[in-house]
């Protein structure tokens, strides 16, 4: 048996079969999110810039960006590595 990388999902709203990797539900175009929530994205980019700012330096600033790659990378990997979350936009 080989496996397949054309997993299925479901969607919660609507309980469509939806394939994984794709970027919206076509049952209720809710849109579909992989890996990091965008708000710890954010937290990971300031926390960056704040390491480069508050020391002087290139140096600060490459270790800056350093960490903030390195935290997207393990957070990608390991800690949002089976994270899916669907967003569905209400019409008003
Ligand atoms: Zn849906």
């Amino acid at each position: 048996m080989s496996q397949t990388n054309h997993k299925i999902i479901t969607c919660p709203h609507c309980f469509g079969e939806v394939p994984y990797g794709a970027k919206v539900c076509r049952g209720c175009q809710a849109e579909i999110e992989y890996g990091i929530p965008d708000w710890l994205f954010l937290i990971f980019l300031i926390f960056g810039i704040w390491v480069g700012w508050h020391s002087s330096g290139i140096l600060a600033w490459i270790i800056g960006i350093a960490a903030f790659f390195v935290c997207c990378i393990i957070s990608e990997r390991y800690l949002f590595k089976n994270r899916i979350v669907f967003k569905r936009k209400y019409h008003k």
